[in-house]
């Protein structure tokens, strides 16, 4: 398997975004817009926002993802979601690691590995965000931390259900800030997490692993960034709140393939 037989996905994170009413509006627009897609298209939505975008994306080729989960099947956790409450939902994708839940929740890579696990239990697909900070590459740090939160994430993980995990590199100085990584640094990092698969898996059980960039992606820059042979799509933030932009990068992507 390699970049042309891997599976590309382009999975929008809505971040705290758009309430119900508004999901179904906008999972309304972009559904005509992402019909003849020749990648996977999700869309990773509040948890608030759930039924309304499993209801307004049936039929359509939209899978529905959450953007968190928590690593215990249940009990005294006030305001958390377990994994197999998000499961009866009918979402097939969660976020877990995301730059912002590291930074702002206290997020931590064993707590990443954990609720990977239990997505992975629930038969959920864990989209696992890593990514370095610019200090952290400009210390020079960056491919050995890619590599650590790569392997953190992916403890007790078997190479069978790494076929259900989707990583994204997500360089934390590109998140959310219009400074997007260049088509050769996100190829880099992304060879970076394939190498960490590699050494734990072995290269055949790497070449198959979806790994998407993140970080300020849009319909101006994806054609290039999912043209690069170590990126197979992207997780996308604020451009996923526009159905037009959201289905250019889609496109893009199934241009790839
Ligand atoms: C994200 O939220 O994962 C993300 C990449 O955001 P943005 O595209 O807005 O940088």
């Amino acid at each position: 398997m390699n970049k042309a037989t891997r599976k590309a996905v382009i999975a929008g994170n809505w971040k705290m975004n758009m309430t119900p009413s508004q999901t179904t509006a906008l999972i309304e627009e972009m559904k005509p817009l992402v019909a003849s897609a020749d990648c996977e298209v999700v869309l990773c939505v509040p948890f608030v926002d759930i039924a309304a975008a499993i209801e307004a994306a049936k039929g359509s080729n939209i899978k529905i993802g959450a953007e968190n989960v928590h690593f215990k099947a249940s009990g005294a956790f006030t305001g958390e979601i377990s994994a197999d409450m998000l499961k009866e939902t009918g979402v097939e994708y969660v976020v877990v690691g995301h730059s912002e839940r590291r930074q702002y929740f206290g997020e931590t890579d064993q707590t990443v590995n954990l609720r990977s696990l239990a997505a992975i239990k629930a038969g959920l697909k864990p989209i696992i965000c890593v990514g370095e900070t610019l200090e952290q590459r400009e210390l020079g740090y960056t491919e050995t931390l890619l590599k650590y939160q790569t392997k953190m994430a992916l403890t007790n993980v078997s190479a069978e259900e790494l076929k259900n995990v989707v990583i994204a590199y997500e360089p934390v100085w590109a998140i959310g800030t219009g400074v997007t990584a260049t088509a050769d640094q996100a190829d880099e990092g992304n060879g970076y997490v394939r190498a960490a698969i590699a050494e734990a898996y072995g290269a055949d059980v790497a070449e198959t692993v979806t790994i998407q960039y993140g970080g300020s992606m849009n319909a101006g820059n994806a054609a290039e960034l999912v043209s690069k042979v170590n990126v197979d799509g992207g997780l996308i933030g604020g451009a996923s709140l526009k159905a037009a932009d959201f289905s250019v990068i889609v496109k893009a992507a199934s241009e790839q393939k």
